[in-house]
Parts: C-alpha cells; structure tokens; sequence
C-alpha cells in the first residue's frame, strides 16, 4: 500500500538469566498508527483486489470496539476508497462520539449501518447480503476481522528470513487469519504456538482449514474469560511490561498473550536455551476505549 509504513523490528525483552530462553517481540505494531500489526498485513491484498476489480466502496463488519473497523476507516481514507462499517448492535447509534473507535472511523469518513445483535449472527446469509447490495450498491466485502485467502496471504509475508534461527513464534489469536499465514510461512523445525483471546474450541477447525504444516497448537489458558475480559492482575501486567521494555500492550490481545508467555516460561514450558519470537499485532488504538471502561468502574487504567 503506497501510504507511509514504519518499521518492523526485532526487539528483545528483558528476561532474568536464569529463566534459560530468549524472548524477542517482532513490532508489527509500529507499521502504522491505525493500519497496525496484522490488520495492514490482512488489508493489503485485500486492497489490491478491490482496485484491480475497479471498486471504489469497501464494506465489512465488526463490533464498537474493532481494531479492524478502525483500520479499514483508517486504510479506505488514506487510499481514497469510500468505506462501510456494518456494527453488531445498535446501543451506539446515536452516542458514536462515545465510543473512541467509532468516532475515529467516522473522522476518517466511514459511514456505518448498526444492526441488533442478531441480525448480525446472520451477517453472512443471502438473505442479509443482498439487502445490503439494495442498501449500498457494489462493494467490495471484508469479513468480519478481515480473515480470508487474500489475509492469509499477506500474513505470510510476517517472518523473513532471519526469523528462522527461533524455536518458538507465538502469537494470539482472534479469527485465526494471522496465525494461518504464520503457520504457512514457519519453517517445519519451529513451534507455532496461537494464544486464542476468546473462548471456544471452533478455532482449531477454522485454522486447520487455511494450514497444511502440523507445528502448531493452541493454548487456551490465557482467554481471561473471554473476549475482551480484563481483570486488574492483567492490567498491572501490561503497565510493568510497558515500563520495563517501554514495549505497549493492548488489553484484548497483545497484553494475554505475554502475560501467557511469560507464564509459560515461568513454568518451563519452554525447551532450555531456546529463542522465541512474539508477534506483537498492534491495536494498540483500542486501549483509550478500555481505558474509558475501567474509568467508569473506577478501575487502575493502562497507561
Ligand atoms: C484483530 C487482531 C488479532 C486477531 O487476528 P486474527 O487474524 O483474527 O486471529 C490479533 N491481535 C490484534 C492486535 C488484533 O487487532
């Protein structure tokens, strides 16, 4: 995509000797302010597409508090397509500028259809894509999470070369697009390991479906109760981390899976002397509208 793009770097993280393994985070986080981390890698293709195929409307779905609403708002501007957020549940429709991610969609020009939360269980029937094609005309459609062929694809292209010297890639997991081309790109001698942020066993079957290579596993125990769960041991967690390696974590994603990793190798999980690499995947834009939560429950915010 021809918008500026900062850079991905190999930063390591500050362990205590005798732990007995590296910890490195790749900062895909710093590829842009809004496209960030994994949904520039997922948009990417999926842009190339739609202007190959003479589009001009992107429309996709997602909940109030979406890095990839916002990244789509935020890509659809910088690249000068027009863009349609479809948004489960219709609380906020008259209260966007509540919502710290919705409004930012709405500053970068994306218009948005809010649908009661059933309606939107059904946002992939016929039946709700053709009332959508009356409503909006042509569009090109982005799934919800922006998860299909052309994502993985992009995903891909996450490890170089020089990540092949680690043991283990670890990244969390939400739809299951990234680690699909995580997995794709990994070489056979290396463990993928995927820290689901919700609860659910559909996942291994959505990823077997994109994945061939057998590394890789789930560990579940880091969900946090669910997506977007949060609790106050997570919290200090992000903000001893960030003070520590000046690293950011976001609550929903980034911020479980270390608090996994870190857990794990507290529990010598991993294999002695090994190096291990954690995608940091961005969204970190998500954290002022956490941080409003926590405030109205009168809870420590992340800073
Ligand atoms: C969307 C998102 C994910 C989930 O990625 P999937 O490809 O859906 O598994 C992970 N991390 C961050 C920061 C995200 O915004």
């Amino acid at each position: 995509m021809n918008f500026k793009l900062g850079h991905s770097v190999n930063q390591q993280v500050s362990l205590t000797k005798e732990k007995g393994v590296e910890l490195f985070v790749k900062r895909e986080d710093k590829i842009h302010p809004f496209v960030s981390g994994n949904k520039y890698r997922k948009l990417k293709y999926n842009f190339f597409e739609a202007r190959e195929k003479g589009f001009n409307t992107l429309l996709t779905f997602g909940g109030a508090f979406s890095n990839h609403i916002a990244a789509v708002a935020s890509a659809g501007k910088l690249l000068g397509f027009k863009t349609i957020g479809v948004i489960r549940g219709n609380e906020l429709e008259d209260k966007v500028f509540e919502n710290e991610t919705l409004s930012f969609a709405k500053q970068n020009g994306m218009q948005f259809k809010f649908v009661s939360r059933e309606d939107y269980r059904n946002k992939t029937s016929e039946a709700f894509l053709s009332g959508l094609k009356k409503e909006f005309n042509e569009f090109y459609l982005i799934p919800e999470g922006g998860t299909n062929n052309l994502a993985i694809k992009g995903c891909e292209e996450i490890l170089t070369e020089a990540d092949k010297e680690f043991d283990y890639i670890c990244c969390t997991v939400g739809t299951g697009g990234t680690i699909s081309g995580l997995i794709n790109c990994s070489k056979l001698s290396q463990q993928v390991l995927g820290f689901p942020a919700l609860k659910g066993d559909f996942l291994q079957q959505d990823i077997s479906k994109f994945v061939t290579n057998t590394n890789w596993s789930l560990i579940n125990n880091y969900h946090f109760g669910g997506y977007a769960k949060i609790n106050e041991e997570l919290v200090t967690f992000i903000n001893q981390f960030k003070k520590i390696n000046n690293i950011p974590l976001d609550p929903v994603y980034t911020g479980k899976m270390m608090f996994g990793i870190f857990d794990l190798i507290n529990k010598d999980y991993f294999k002695k002397d090994s190096k291990i690499l954690a995608i940091h995947t961005g969204g970190l834009q998500g954290i002022k509208g956490m941080n409003s939560v926590l405030k109205n429950k009168n809870l420590s915010i992340i800073e």
